[in-house]
């Protein structure tokens, strides 16, 4: 990615927050509601060449630099977080091809994903592994010029509506560490042996559907094999989540923007004891703490976007930055909430949506309990005695 937003950059960025305005939030809640998948809004990111944002343009890709890229999940958030989900895994998926891919993998999946064409995700969860990704139980054996997979996974976002997908597998179950014996191959819907079983009924993050997949001598090429050797699955799968943890992050700051901007309005609307909440002491401490959280989030992600951008090592600080701006989006809706009153408990406003949603960043992309564990790690590291 480029270390510096260009003038295009910028401009992609005003665009996404015209779109948000003008498309998304008007109807975000309702459609929500209904469950509707947002195929549209969908076809218009694709447009605005959102599905590209890590694919460098000699793959068809809008490649942008990590500030932009973040503030885009920021603003899409704001509007929508589903419809942020709906690019999230997609983007990983782009990221650990452009990264490890072949050439030749390259060239026949980054097109299709840049464009939108290609919807993708990441099948890395199973009902008995998720956090303990060495656990899978996912099997890919190779007969001559093709893998057969066999195995389920679980909370496969973009599962029903994608088509091509990063799926990690074991090819040596016997190897110790388990994580040496992991490969990721890319996988597309189409021959027999995929089903996408149900769509797994959630608190939030509704409509961007979250599925489980059940794998019975499903052929994938060899061909697509990520690198082109057997044994760096995880390493990639680690990396892709690595680079997914700015995204997160972002959308987390994105639903704590919006429940703010909600509180702080009906705060000044509401009257009660003859003047408007937002003039009781208690309700302004709330409308302090819950902006300068989001403050400190914002510094935080674009502190280790930057970082990201000049080639560092920024684990550490993505983590710090995922922690922290998530947490705030669960603080902040709540808080937002308690300000609306009853009417935050209401479908008549937006902020039980973002009440609902916020759990999502706090618990996907590596939990916040892993987050503090990857910090502590890095941080006995820099400090040891
Ligand atoms: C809506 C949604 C969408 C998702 N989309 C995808 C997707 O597209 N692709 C995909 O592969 N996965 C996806 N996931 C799965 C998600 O990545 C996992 O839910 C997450 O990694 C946690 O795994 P788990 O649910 O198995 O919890 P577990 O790993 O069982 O963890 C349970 C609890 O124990 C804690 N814990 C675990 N190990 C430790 C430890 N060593 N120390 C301290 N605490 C620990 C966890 O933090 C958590 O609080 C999605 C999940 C949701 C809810």
């Amino acid at each position: 990615m480029s270390p510096h937003p260009t003038e295009e950059q910028r401009l992609i960025l005003r665009t996404v927050r015209e779109f948000v305005d003008r498309e998304v939030i008007p109807v975000a809640s309702a459609m929500e509601h209904r469950g509707e998948y947002p195929h549209a809004l969908a076809d218009q990111m694709a447009h605005m060449g959102l599905f590209g944002l890590n694919i460098p343009e000699q793959y068809r890709g809008t490649e942008v630099d990590y500030v932009t890229f973040s503030r885009i999940f920021t603003e899409l958030s704001r509007g929508w977080l589903g419809l942020a989900g709906v690019i999230g895994t997609h983007l990983v998926l782009a990221d650990v091809l452009v990264r490890f891919g072949t050439e030749d993998q390259k060239r026949r999946f980054l097109p299709g994903l840049a464009t939108g064409e290609r919807r993708g995700g990441i099948c890395l969860s199973e009902p008995n592994a998720g956090t303990d990704l060495q656990n899978i139980s996912t099997i890919a054996t190779r007969e001559g010029g093709a893998y057969r997979v066999n195995g389920s996974k679980m909370w496969i976002t973009n599962a029903r509506y994608g088509n091509t997908f990063l799926l990690l597998a074991k090819t040596d179950p016997s190897a110790k560490p388990a994580h040496r014996g992991m490969s990721a191959f890319v996988i597309e819907k189409g021959a027999p042996g995929l089903v996408v079983s149900r769509d797994i009924d959630k608190l939030g993050y509704k409509t961007v559907e979250t599925c489980e997949l059940h794998f019975e001598n499903f052929p994938v090429p060899a061909e697509n094999l990520i690198g082109g050797e057997e044994g760096h699955g995880f390493t990639h799968a680690m990396n892709g989540l690595e680079a997914e943890r700015i995204n997160v992050a972002a959308r987390g700051l994105g639903v704590a923007q919006a429940a703010f901007e909600e509180a702080i309005r009906y705060a000044q609307q509401r009257v009660t004891f003859g003047k408007p909440i937002a003039q009781h002491q208690l309700i302004q401490a709330k409308l302090a703490d819950m902006a300068t959280k989001i403050e400190a989030s914002r510094l935080l992600i674009e502190s280790a976007a930057e970082k990201k951008n000049r080639g560092e090592r920024c684990d550490m600080e993505a983590g710090m930055a995922k922690l922290f701006a998530t947490e705030t989006a669960a603080d902040v809706s709540f808080e937002a909430m308690r300000i609306l009153g009853g009417n935050g408990y209401s479908k008549d406003f937006p902020v039980e949506r973002y009440y609902r949603d916020a759990p999502l960043v706090v618990i996907g992309g590596g939990t916040n309990e892993l987050q503090r564990l990857i910090i502590a790690r890095r941080l006995l590291e820099k400090y040891k005695i």
